[in-house]
């Protein structure tokens, strides 16, 4: 299968790039992104052939369907980063909670968040690339909490690939913080930076730009990568987790073959939700993706109203923390998909320079016959947690912004999944509070709900209080660049 650009080509690109060169080297023409070009059919007759599929073998024909130029003997090893998880056997449970209630949990990774589905595996792809062209990467991350764990938990120790992380120091919570600077490996690098989440990314951004680190890194032979979250190498594990979703539900005999449901993606990056609207085109039986928001309600005024407007709107902070975007870069793909490369050069053209786009009615029709949309603040959220614990499923605060779709947002009866994005152990401070637990810090709120309610902590964030700091370094925005031209010494 080839890629194509969302923005057209510049004549200097090429036209078309094979799987492993769109992963590689994402930038696309234009500041675009890749994006699959045709997509396997994931109809009637693939899913007949794995109703009793384990997670891997329904993986490992996904990937072979989408025809990536990727040995089988390396899709097999990143496949088998999924036995590093809970229950080999079943990586991603999905629980019933209510009648017509499911949840997909995509959190039974290392790192205890959905980032691992995709991470995991790619990091094993990226590297054994590198290996074999004989090239060197350097990925840098500026990461709230989610990203920086997991890519710091795929890349350690691997060969050909180097690691940065920079995080807001007292921008993420106790355990996202320890799980990275604990992170020991000589080609990982950690930095807290002195400032709020948007510094660091900026740090990040005029880094990336500087022509001193350029050269730098031109003189050592090293070539820049992303892991972010619109490189289609994540993408394409994400596809993989909704069709087992069907598939487990048509298992349990909630759902007739053949029959539709509903899919709700708690969302930010949009980059899960992308691998939803793929598998849904490529005729897996969805009735509609309902779109999950925090107060940063963007995505829910795009879908319902058919407006992105980035000019009224500020960040705002919330106890969804890994949900806390504007700029929802994977939304670019769907225009795409929709409305071809000239009409998305427009679009995003417009949200660049004039912060804002607005669809036409005949295209907002268009994006709401896959999606619909609501949003949850985190008074209602906190609301949903202490609700569902009393049902004894305990939910962290992602995954609870998308109980109000469910109520509200379906349209038909049908059975539903919702997807669970990240353990509580992540974000128990908040879940403490919503409890009416009175803790002082991670530490504490982890102990007082895995008592309360008897759920374990699982060992690897048990150990994370005990172990040895391997990054110490906080520094100012301006003094990256130095700490980073030490690294890239050794
Ligand atoms: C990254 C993340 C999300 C958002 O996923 P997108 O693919 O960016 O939409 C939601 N919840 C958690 C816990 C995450 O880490």
């Amino acid at each position: 299968m080839k890629f194509i650009e969302t923005r057209g080509n510049d004549g200097v690109k090429s036209k078309e790039v094979s799987f492993s060169e769109a992963i590689l080297s994402p930038m696309a023409s234009f500041g675009g992104l890749y994006s699959p070009k045709t997509l396997p059919d994931f109809g009637e007759e693939f899913l007949k052939a794995h109703i009793d599929s384990t997670y891997k073998e329904l993986a490992k024909d996904v990937l072979k369907a989408f025809e990536i130029d990727i040995e089988d003997e390396l899709i097999e090893q990143a496949l088998e980063r999924y036995d590093e998880f809970d229950d080999s056997e079943n990586p991603v449970p999905v629980v019933k909670v209510k009648d017509d209630l499911y949840i997909s949990e995509l959190y039974h990774g290392p790192t205890r968040a959905f980032k691992d589905m995709a991470l995991q595996p790619f990091g094993v792809i990226l590297s054994k690339l590198a290996q074999k062209r004989g090239e060197n990467y350097l990925i840098m991350a500026a990461t709230s909490g989610d990203t920086g764990p997991a890519t710091l938990e795929t890349f350690k120790n691997k060969d050909n690939i180097k690691v940065c992380c920079l995080y807001p120091d007292g921008g993420t919570s106790d355990v996202q913080r320890l799980q990275m600077v604990t992170e020991d490996a000589p080609n990982l690098k950690v930095i807290g930076v002195k400032g709020n989440f948007d510094d660091t990314q900026e740090a990040l951004k005029s880094l990336l730009a500087s022509e001193e680190f350029n050269k730098a890194l031109k003189e050592k032979n090293i070539k820049l990568s992303a892991a972010n979250s619109v490189n289609f190498g994540r993408i394409i594990f994400q596809t993989i987790y909704h069709i087992y979703s069907y598939l487990a539900l048509v298992r349990d005999g909630a759902v007739e073959f053949g029959k539709k449901i509903y899919l709700i993606v708690p969302s930010g990056n949009f980059g899960n939700a992308l691998g939803a609207y793929y598998v849904k085109k490529a005729g897996v039986p969805i009735e509609k993706i309902l779109i999950a928001s925090n107060s940063n309600s963007i995505l829910t005024e795009f879908i319902e109203e058919g407006r992105y407007d980035l000019r009224d709107r500020e960040l705002i902070k919330t106890k969804s923390p890994a949900m806390d975007i504007l700029k929802s870069s994977n939304v670019e793909r769907i225009l795409f998909d929709k409305f071809g490369a000239v009409r998305t050069k427009e679009l995003m053209e417009s949200l660049n320079n004039n912060g804002f786009y607005e669809l036409t009615k005949e295209e907002l029709k268009e994006i709401q016959s896959d999606f619909s949309a609501t949003f949850t603040n985190d008074e209602e959220s906190m609301k949903e947690i202490v609700q569902f614990l009393n049902e004894n499923y305990l939910m962290d605060p992602h995954t609870a912004t998308c109980i109000k779709a469910y109520r509200e947002k379906r349209e038909k009866m049908l059975p539903t999944v919702a997807y669970s994005t990240a353990e509580w152990t992540k974000f128990s401070p908040s879940i403490a509070n919503a409890l009416g637990l009175l803790a002082k810090n991670d530490k504490e709120a982890l102990n007082l709900i895995s008592q309360k309610f008897n759920v374990k902590i699982p060992h690897k964030i048990g150990i994370l209080f005990d172990k040895k700091i391997a990054h110490l370094k906080i520094v100012e925005k301006f003094d990256i660049m130095r700490e980073m031209l030490d690294f890239l010494e050794k």
